[in-house]
């Protein structure tokens, strides 16, 4: 069913390699980067076959410009592109009002150039926060705003609840669906890696020296990737109002630093070994904006399953401790990491 879709963000980790999978499958791609001057070369570097079947547009979450060209003759919109920051913002709207109103721009544009369908890029952000007595989540969840989550998952949510009521109240035609990723790794392009990528590299280069008591859940990038392909390829009645949660699998940290040493030996040489005591994270929390963020999750549990998506698009995730070893490897093959 190859035709022409738009993949907003094609500097990104999620957005090259949802790029990647659709030009393997046939069809013409339009991306929008921040400034196509700049990004092009390197994107034409990466695809240097694709030709008359990549086209790069210049249009920010912020501006109207460029959106219109970037969607003419588009059958679908993967909206991937949103600020996904190392650092915490002081102002939460530095990250709010790009994500919700870039999404809202995308759709309008995408609407008034008669996109039949669009898949939006949320989170397992936007599904397992604000509920302290729970650890096991699914796509039914949503994280609640009212227990003031960071910046980044306010952003998330927001988004994707403007990005529904939006469809709802003005194209109820349109066939919407999101994907939710837990923490994506897997593969890196080149050194300009996604945020989520960053904790893999800190693990295995030496800058974490201890163990916080925090685990993530795991997704590749490929099953990323993929699950925006078949949400777009899929019958318009399998995918329309979905959440799709890509997660394989939760772990602690201390069980992914075991995984890399024993999958990845060679190059585990730094891995930590023992564990931050809970009274350090709290103190270096004083100081230390990381640390912050890590203390809020100390001992907390988000299992987001995975599985309403492996069975509606029809297939299984990459398994995480392979997902990690690809990560460490292809780090080290890059030279982003040098262990
Ligand atoms: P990434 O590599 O940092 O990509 C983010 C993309 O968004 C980049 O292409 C970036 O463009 C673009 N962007 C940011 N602000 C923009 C703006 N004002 N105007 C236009 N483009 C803008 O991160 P990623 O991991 O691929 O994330 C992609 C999406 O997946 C995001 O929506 C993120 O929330 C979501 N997600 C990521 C993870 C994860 O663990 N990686 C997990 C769940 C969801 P520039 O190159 O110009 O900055």
């Amino acid at each position: 069913m190859a035709g022409t879709v738009l993949v907003t963000g094609g500097t990104g980790y999620i957005g090259g390699e949802v790029i990647d999978r659709l030009l393997a499958r046939g069809y013409t791609v339009h991306t929008t980067v921040r400034d196509a001057a700049k990004s092009e070369p390197k994107l034409r570097g990466r695809w240097p076959d694709a030709g008359e079947r990549l086209k790069v547009f210049s249009a920010d979450l912020l501006s109207d410009d460029g959106w219109a060209e970037a969607n003419a003759g588009c059958d679908a919109v993967a909206h991937v592109a949103s600020p996904f920051p190392l650092d915490v913002p002081k102002n939460a709207d530095d990250l709010i009002i790009p994500a919700r109103d870039g999404t809202l721009r995308a759709l309008e544009f995408a609407h008034k150039a008669g996109v039949k369908r669009f898949v939006q890029t949320s989170s397992a952000a936007a599904i397992a926060y604000g509920h302290p007595d729970k650890d096991h989540f699914d796509y039914t969840d949503w994280t609640d705003l009212t227990a003031n989550p960071p910046p980044y998952i306010q952003s998330k949510t927001v988004a994707e609840r403007a990005a529904r009521d939006w469809v709802a109240q003005n194209a109820p035609d349109m066939v919407f669906c999101s994907i939710n990723p837990v923490a994506v790794f897997g593969p890196v392009y080149d050194d300009d890696m996604s945020t989520s990528v960053e904790l893999v590299k800190k693990v295995i280069d030496g800058s974490i020296p201890l163990i916080p008591d925090m685990g993530i859940c795991v997704t590749d990038v490929r099953d990323a990737g993929e699950a925006h392909v078949r949400a777009i390829e899929a019958p318009a009645e399998t995918v329309r109002g979905e959440r799709f949660p890509t997660s394989e699998k939760f772990l602690w940290i201390r069980e992914m630093a075991d995984i890399i040493r024993t999958r990845v030996p060679e190059h585990a040489g730094k891995v930590p070994k023992r564990a931050m005591p809970d009274w350090l994270v709290r103190v270096l929390a004083l100081f230390m904006s990381e640390m912050k963020q890590i203390k809020g999750e100390l001992g907390n549990v988000r299992d987001v399953s995975g599985q309403h998506t492996e069975e509606r698009l029809g297939f299984t995730f990459i398994p995480a401790e392979k997902t990690l070893e690809d990560t460490v490897r292809s780090l080290v093959e890059k030279e982003i990491v040098k262990v």
